[in-house]
This record gives C-alpha cells, structure tokens and sequence, in this order.
C-alpha cells in the first residue's frame, strides 16, 4: 500500500478532526497522495463538542480580532452552498438589558472605561447596535439578512423569556452539523484518492534522509509509513506529538480551555436562538436542537487534564443552568438536563491572562530542519476551509506540481443541490418513499443530503431496510455508515454520524454495538481470509 514499505506519500496527515481531514481533503484534490491517521473514530475530540455555528463570533469584536471575524463571516456563505445538508441559516435574538457587561479585559471595554467611566463596564445598546451593523458589513451577506431590532414584547421570542426583557436585535448565522463535516471532508478526501486510517495511532515519526518515517499502531498492527511532508494537526495534542512523538524541541504551546455544553427538554417553541450576555462579561447561546430539545453552552476553562478526559462538572451545569436562568421566565434545573457534552479548545497560547480573552485565531508553523513538519495551532470549525488553503501555501514549495486552491464552492458529498433545497428534496423522498415518516425524511435529508436516495436503494417499504435499531435507524443505514463513514462501533453512529443516543434506550445502543463488532469482525475474517487465498 502506498505510503507503507518503500513507496511515499506526498503528505502524511496526524489527527482526524476538522483540521486534518478539511487539509487531506484540500491535499488530495491538488493530486498530493495523502494518508490520514486519527487515533480514535473521526472528529472523537474537539471537532465533535463544539456549539455547532459556522459563525464570525460577535464577541470577536470587542477583542478588535477584525481579520478572524471577516474571514469567518465570509467563510459562512461559502460553506453554507458547499453543504446545504448539513448546514442552514439561523438566526439569534439577542435580548438587552442595561446590567449586560464586558469582560474587563477586551481593548473595548477599556476605551470604554476611559471615555465613559460612568457605565462602570456595562455595554450600551448604541454599541451593540454598532457591533451588529459590522457584522453585517463586514462579511460581505448575499444569502444571509441582516440584523434588526426585536419588541420582544410582541415578537414570539419574547415569550419564553422574563418580562423585563422588552428590547433586543435579531442577526444571522449559521448552523453546522460539526462531526458530519469532519466525516464528509475524509470521505471527500478518499474519493479524491487519500487513505484514511481510523483508530490508528501514531507512536513516533523520525526524519530519514529528506523524508519522514512514521510509525502507527492499530487495527492492522504495527506499521511504517514514508511521507515527504508532516502535518500534526492533533488538535489539543499537537504540543504532545511535538514534544512525545516527534522528539523535537518547541517553543510554540498551546492553552486548553474546556468548553462544556448541556442539552436540555425543548425550553421553548420557536426556531430562533438566544445570544444571552451575562453579567461576568461571558455569552452563552440557548439553540433549538434536534427538534426536541435545547441546546445551552459554553463554559471556558482552563484544563489541566488529559484533553480526552474533559466533562462537564456539576459546577459548570450549575452556572449554565443560573446563566439560562436570568433570561428564561421558567428556571432552568439540572433536572431539565438530558445530556452534556465537553469538549478542549486548542488555542495558540498567545499569554492572556483569562481563556475566554484567549485567541481563537490560528497559527500555522512550519519546522523545515529536513523534510517539512507543519504544525496546526487553534483554529474554528467556520475557518477549517481555509486554514487549508493557507496550510497547502505553506507547503507550496516543497510541492511545485501541486494544483492551486480549489474547494470553494466545491459541494461535499451529498451536497449537490440549492442551499435552501432541504425541504424539496424531503418532499421527494416522502415521494418515493412513502413509508418513511415527515421527520424520518428530514432526518435522511440533513444527514446525507442527496445521497439518502443511495442509501434508501430501491427499498418499497421499512422492513427493506433490515433490522431496526429503534428511533428510525435501520440496517441500510448503519451498513452505509460502516461502507462509506468509517464508522466501526456504536457510539460512531449514536453520538457522531447521528444524535440518535438522544432517543435510543441503553440496551437499543448495546444492541446496535454488538451487531455492528459481529459485522465487522466478519469482514475482517473474510479480507483476512481472501488475503491468505492470494
Ligand atoms: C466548546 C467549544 C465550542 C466551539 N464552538 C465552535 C463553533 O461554534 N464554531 C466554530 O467555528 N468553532 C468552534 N469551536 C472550535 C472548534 O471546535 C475547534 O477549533 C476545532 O474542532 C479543532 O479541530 P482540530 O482538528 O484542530 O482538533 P480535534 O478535533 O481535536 O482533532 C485532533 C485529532 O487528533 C487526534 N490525535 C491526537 N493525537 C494523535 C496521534 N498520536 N495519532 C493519531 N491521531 C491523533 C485526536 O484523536 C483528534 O481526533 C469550539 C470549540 C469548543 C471546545
């Protein structure tokens, strides 16, 4: 195999989030040959537990960070039109009330204080009304409105929240399924003629002569690979695989900042999000999820265990639950929560003193004592497109026969149709497919877009599908999700690919997980098999 024994690969990618398959995505449609190792399922880590919004990042503003907004908020159309499936247009309302502060160390709370002492650090609705105008402005909308003004004492939003919020705005962003994304970029990326290898870890790697050699450990056993480049896009690892894999000194660090959300029962009927400022300078959104319930985050805190050990504490449901609590009518309790989710923002340590104030911007550094290393610091999910871009620039010298930038408006698997086709296509299926359900339908639609129809075959009626794990997930699907996702096991499928462990039973999930090991326990026998007849 290629990149294994002799014969090398072009790029040899360590970590399967966001930043490394949306780099092997890039690579590979340049013509680089490209193998990905991801030490655990695809987006397992922070590229999972993120808030889900391909967003420029309101609060952005008040830290000045202007070339991360405006590239964020332009990436927001693009992607939107590559992935209508998995992404959509959304808007947040954001309720105002004088008590509403700034963190105390954004540059604009501190012109502020100097040149308005007197509002002792609370953030004025002109400036909000002036962030939101920028926003607008800065990201170059065609597809998304712009903001307005709310009387959330007539608009519905008003309704759920305490009677003392009568003013707001309204602004656009949008959604994203994150894992999904992840999923689709390797699947691209494979397609393009990349190797992805899952639950592959990489133990070492070594300069040798002007190439890298790297050893992995996994499911295939121990194996050498030869690669003319090195990308550690290990997320909150990369610091580790610098120092532990790689042996090689480093200056750059990174700061792991946990951010945790919780689910929640629906809090309220309408299909807007909240933006809630608090009183500690921090925001949190409140999102419609999933249809039947409320998604509420994030926390940020400075982690000091291992990255794959983060969970929301007690402490942070608490202070999510009192934050929820300020602007919802009816208090939120952790008797509301249904489920949570945390996950470690690897962001370039660039010295602030507190992580929200932590930059969010990423860093690409590229180590050329030999064969080049690129190591991928920070980032977000919104600018993963680019930080692409920007790693296949740096490594444009090293490969001169590699085509120019590429993916804009290049749709993802499953994403061939109009950005605000979803509906259409869901009405198709119901069409052709009669037997599924409105919402089994919307599901089919925002998970694979046009490929649902691939998936559904030539089905005439449910028990078509095979066996039913329960909450409309069947044996067609989860054999597309192990034949075309990479997914290995249960948890891939219930809390990855889907979100179906929201309305799966423990023993339904179970279930699943020990037919998917007999699945592919017999596929692995019969390769094996067929390997030792050749
Ligand atoms: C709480 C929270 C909310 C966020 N919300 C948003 C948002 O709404 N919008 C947005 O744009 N961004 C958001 N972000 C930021 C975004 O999620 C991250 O920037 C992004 O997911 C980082 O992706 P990554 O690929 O660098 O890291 P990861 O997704 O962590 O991927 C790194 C991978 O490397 C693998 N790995 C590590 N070591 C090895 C090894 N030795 N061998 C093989 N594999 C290895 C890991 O298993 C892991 O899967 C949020 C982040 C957090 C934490």
């Amino acid at each position: 195999m290629r990149g294994t024994g002799t014969e090398p690969v072009d790029l040899f990618i360590i970590g399967g989030g966001i930043n490394g398959c949306g780099i092997a995505r890039d690579a590979a449609g340049r013509g680089l040959r490209v193998t990905l190792a991801e030490m655990g399922d695809l987006a397992q880590a922070t590229s999972s537990a993120s808030t889900k919004l391909f967003h420029g990042g309101l609060r952005y503003l008040e830290y000045f960070e202007f070339r991360l907004v405006r590239e964020a908020l332009e990436e927001r159309e693009t992607l939107l039109v590559a992935m209508p499936h998995i992404s959509w247009p959304m808007r947040f309302v954001l309720p105002w009330q004088p008590e509403m502060r700034f963190a105390g160390d954004t540059p604009t709370a501190r012109i502020l204080g100097r040149l308005m002492p007197w509002m002792k650090g609370r953030r004025p609705a002109w400036l909000i009304r002036l962030a939101l105008e920028t926003y607008d402005r800065l990201g170059g909308r065609r597809i998304l409105p712009p903001a307005r003004p709310v009387d959330l004492t007539k608009d519905p939003a008003g309704a759920p929240l305490k009677p003392r919020f009568t003013r707001g705005w309204e602004y656009s962003d949008c959604w994203v399924e994150d894992s999904r994304l992840v999923v689709l970029n390797a699947r691209d990326a494979e397609r393009r003629g990349a190797t992805i290898l899952t639950r592959t870890e990489v133990v070492s790697a070594e300069r040798q002569g002007d190439l890298w050699r790297v050893t992995t450990e996994g499911r295939e056993g121990r194996r050498e690979h030869l690669a003319r480049a090195l990308v550690n896009a290990g997320g909150p690892w990369v610091a580790r695989i610098i120092r532990e894999k790689l042996h090689l000194p480093t200056r750059e660090n990174v700061r792991l900042v946990r951010g945790s959300h919780m689910v929640t029962r629906r809090l309220f009927d309408h299909d807007r999000c909240y933006f809630f400022q608090g009183k500690d300078g921090r925001i949190i959104f409140a999102i419609p999820y999933e249809t039947d319930f409320t998604l509420i985050g994030t926390t940020d805190q400075d982690h000091r265990g291992a990255p794959d050990e983060a969970r929301c504490t007690p402490e942070e449901q608490d202070y999510l639950c009192a934050f929820a609590s300020d602007y919802f009518a009816r208090p939120v309790t952790r008797d509301d929560i249904v489920w949570t989710y945390s996950g470690v923002r690897p962001l370039h340590d660039d010295g602030a003193h507190s992580a929200t104030a932590a930059t969010r911007d990423y860093v690409l550094s590229i180590d050329r004592q030999g064969a080049p290393l690129l190591n991928v610091f920070g980032g977000k999910i919104t600018t993963y497109r680019r930080l692409a871009e920007s790693a296949m620039t740096k490594l444009a010298p090293f490969f001169p026969e590699a085509g120019g930038s590429w993916t804009a408006g290049v749709a993802l698997p499953g994403g061939d149709f109009p950005w605000d086709g979803a509906s259409a296509l869901a009405e198709g299926l119901l069409r052709d497919f009669p037997f599924l359900t409105d919402r089994w339908a919307m599901r089919l639609v925002r998970a694979y877009g046009t490929d649902a129809r691939n998936l559904l075959g030539l089905a005439r009626n449910a028990l078509d599908l095979g066996q039913d794990f329960g909450a409309t997930l069947t044996e067609a699907e989860v054999r597309w999700l192990m034949r075309h996702e990479y997914a290995l096991r249960a948890e891939d499928v219930v809390w990855r690919r889907s979100k179906l462990g929201l309305r799966m039973s423990a023993e339904e999930i179970a279930a699943l997980d020990g037919w998917m090991r007999d699945v592919s326990g017999a596929a692995g026998a019969q390769a094996a098999g067929l390997a030792g007849a050749s």
